[in-house]
C-alpha cells in the first residue's frame, strides 16, 4: 500500500487472474478484489463532513424503496463480482443497520463461493440489538465509526440525538457477540484532535483496533479545507510519544502499527498525505446498483438496468468486467493538480 508502490507491482506475476482470460484487470493492471455495497442512502446521523443538515434536511429526497436493489439483486451482483476475483465485501451506507433484516443479506453473502471476508461499517447507534444476529449470520468483523468519546462533542460531531452511550453499548454488544471490532476515527485539526489519546486508550483497553483516517474531500457539500487534515505521520508521532509504536506493515488501505508494550495495534489511513491508488482494488456499488470504480468518480455504471433487463449471469459478469477493464481512476494521486473540479457524489450515497 502507499504511494511508494508502482502500478506494475500491484499484480503478482503468478496471480491466476493475470493469465486466465477473465480479464478482471483495470487499465493500470489493478485486479478487482474488494467490493463496498451501500444498502441505503439514509442515515440517522448528520455528521457535517458527510451529510450536513442544511443539505440533508426534512426536504431532502432520499431514494424511494422501489429504487433500491433488493437483497436478491445484491446477492446476484455479489456472485458476479466474486466470479471476477472479489473476495472481500463490506456493507455500508448511509447507515446500513437502517435497512430492515440486514442479517438476511449477510447470511446470503457469507455463503457466496469466493467471499472470504464480510465486514460492515456502521455508526453503531442500532448495533446493540443486531450484533448477535449479524454475527450468527456470518459477519466476520465490524467497524464502528467513532470520532469522540466526549458526550457533548460526540453529539455535535454526529449532529444527532442518539447519545454516545448508545454507540458504546453497540460496540460492547458486537464484542460480546464475538465480532472483532475496529473503530474508525476521522481526525480534524481543532475539531476533535485533542481527543486522540482518549480514543487510543479506549480501544487498547478493550482489544479493539483504532484506525485514524485523514479527513477527505469527498462529495461536494462538506466544505473540506486541507488545513483541517491531520496527516497520519503527525498523528502517529503524537501517539508514539505516549505509547511507543512499531510498524507491522500494511493491510489494504491502512498502515498497521503495534504498541511496543504488546497491548494491541492501531492503523492509519492516509488517503490525503500518502495516496494508495496504485494498489486500489476496490469497487463500490450504490444502493440503486450503480458501479463506481473510485470514491471520487463523478459517474457510475447502471448495473440495476442490466439486472432488470433480464440479463443472464454471464451478461452481468461481462458488464462488470467491461467497466473494470477501462478503469483508470487515481484521484488521490492527482488531488490538487486540478484533477477534477466536477461535482462528485456524496459519500453517504456512494458508500463510504
Ligand atoms: N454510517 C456508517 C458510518 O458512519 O460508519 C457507514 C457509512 S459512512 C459514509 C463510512 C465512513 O465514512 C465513516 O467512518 C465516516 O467517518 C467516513 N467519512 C465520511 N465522510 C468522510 C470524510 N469527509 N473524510 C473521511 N472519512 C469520512
Ligand atoms: Fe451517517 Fe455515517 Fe455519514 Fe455520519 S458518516 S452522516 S453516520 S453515513
Ligand atoms: Fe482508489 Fe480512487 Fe481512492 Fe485512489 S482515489 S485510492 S483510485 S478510491
Amino acid at each position: 500500500m502507499g504511494c511508494s508502490g508502482t502500478y506494475d507491482q500491484v499484480m503478482d506475476a503468478t496471480d491466476p487472474l493475470r493469465d486466465n482470460g477473465i480479464g478482471a484487470l483495470d487499465k493500470l493492471s489493478r485486479p478487482l478484489r474488494d467490493l463496498r455495497v451501500s444498502v441505503t442512502d439514509r442515515c440517522n446521523f448528520r455528521c457535517p463532513y458527510c451529510m450536513p443538515r442544511e443539505l440533508f434536511g426534512p426536504d431532502h429526497a432520499f431514494l424511494p424503496r422501489s429504487e433500491l436493489l433488493s437483497f436478491e439483486e445484491i446477492a446476484r451482483l455479489v456472485r458476479a463480482f466474486a466470479s471476477l476475483g472479489v473476495s472481500k465485501v463490506r456493507l455500508t451506507g448511509g447507515e446500513p443497520l437502517l435497512r430492515r433484516d440486514l442479517h438476511v443479506l449477510v447470511a446470503t453473502i457469507a455463503a457466496t463461493p469466493g467471499i472470504e471476508d464480510l465486514a460492515l461499517t456502521t455508526n453503531g447507534s442500532l448495533l446493540a440489538n443486531q450484533a448477535q444476529a449479524l454475527s450468527d449470520a456470518g459477519l466476520k468483523r465490524i467497524t464502528v465509526s467513532l470520532d469522540s468519546l466526549d458526550p457533548e462533542r460526540f453529539r455535535a460531531l454526529a449532529d444527532t440525538k442518539v447519545p454516545l452511550e448508545t454507540v458504546l453499548g453497540g460496540i460492547a454488544a458486537a464484542s460480546a457477540a464475538g465480532l472483532p471490532v475496529k473503530l474508525n476515527t476521522v481526525l480534524r485539526r481543532g475539531v476533535n484532535d485533542n481527543g486522540l489519546l482518549d480514543l487510543v486508550d479506549f480501544a487498547r483497553a478493550r482489544g479493539h483496533t483504532l484506525r485514524v483516517i485523514e479527513y477527505m474531500d469527498v462529495g461536494t457539500t462538506n466544505g473540506w479545507v486541507r488545513d483541517e487534515v491531520v496527516p497520519s505521520a503527525e498523528v502517529r508521532e503524537r501517539v508514539h510519544a505516549v505509547h511507543p509504536l512499531e510498524p507491522i506493515g500494511d493491510e489494504g488501505t491502512a498502515e498497521r502499527w503495534r504498541f511496543a508494550d504488546g497491548t494491541g495495534e492501531m492503523g492509519f489511513v492516509s488517503s490525503v498525505s500518502k495516496p494508495f491508488c496504485a494498489t486500489c482494488t476496490r469497487a463500490r456499488l450504490t444502493a440503486v446498483g450503480e458501479l463506481f470504480t473510485c470514491l471520487f468518480a463523478t459517474t457510475g455504471t447502471d448495473l440495476r438496468a442490466v439486472l432488470r433487463s433480464g440479463a443472464t449471469d454471464e451478461e452481468l459478469t461481462a458488464a462488470v468486467r467491461g467497466r473494470w477493464a477501462i478503469r483508470d481512476d487515481r484521484y488521490s494521486e492527482q488531488r490538487g493538480a486540478g484533477a477534477t473540479d466536477l461535482p462528485k457524489p456524496e459519500m453517504s450515497y456512494l458508500g463510504g
